[in-house]
């Protein structure tokens, strides 16, 4: 009897590696890494196009596409990057703003924050989102009711109409 169990192995694998050799002819990535800015916000970095920031025209990050913006702007000349002591969270939904043409606002800060880290960015609040935008409002809604608190009854009646 023979012993079907024991196979023997590595006596020819077929080698598919040539495949697998990256093609090291001289990558001609010049003009994407021109068109690359690298921006630290708070101390996180992020990368991304030009070509993304000019997405949004007449903006602060749009302006860092143009020439005078190494001057112009808090560049650090040894890193390459844009430095700007603001909140990086924000930041994040700023930059996919950017990306997608969508703005949504963070979950994890209050609206008056987000509020004031699109004014200093330069954008618009009515840009943002319908999903995003009922839980932006809250704060403004807040604010108003407040302010009729100061007028006493019209706050009864926006929230108990059946008296
Ligand atoms: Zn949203």
């Amino acid at each position: 009897m023979g012993d079907p169990a024991k196979n023997r192995r590595g006596s020819s694998v077929p080698g598919r590696s040539m495949s697998l050799v990256p093609n090291k002819g001289g990558s001609k990535s010049e003009k994407k890494v021109s068109n690359k800015v690298m921006i630290n916000v708070g101390g996180v970095r992020y990368e991304t196009y030009k070509s993304t920031l000019r997405n949004i025209p007449d903006t602060r990050l749009s302006w860092l596409t143009e020439p005078t913006a190494v001057t112009n702007a808090d560049f650090d000349p040894e890193t390459g990057e844009f430095f700007f002591d603001r909140h990086p969270g924000v930041f994040n939904m700023v930059l996919n703003y950017y990306r997608t043409g969508k703005l949504h606002a963070p979950t994890d800060v209050c609206g008056p924050l987000f509020e004031e880290e699109l004014s200093y960015w330069g954008i618009d609040e009515k840009q943002i989102e319908a999903c995003c935008w009922m839980t932006y409002r809250t704060h403004r809604d807040a604010q108003e009711t407040l302010a009729e608190l100061e007028g006493g009854a019209a706050y009864i009646i926006k929230y108990f109409p059946s008296f």
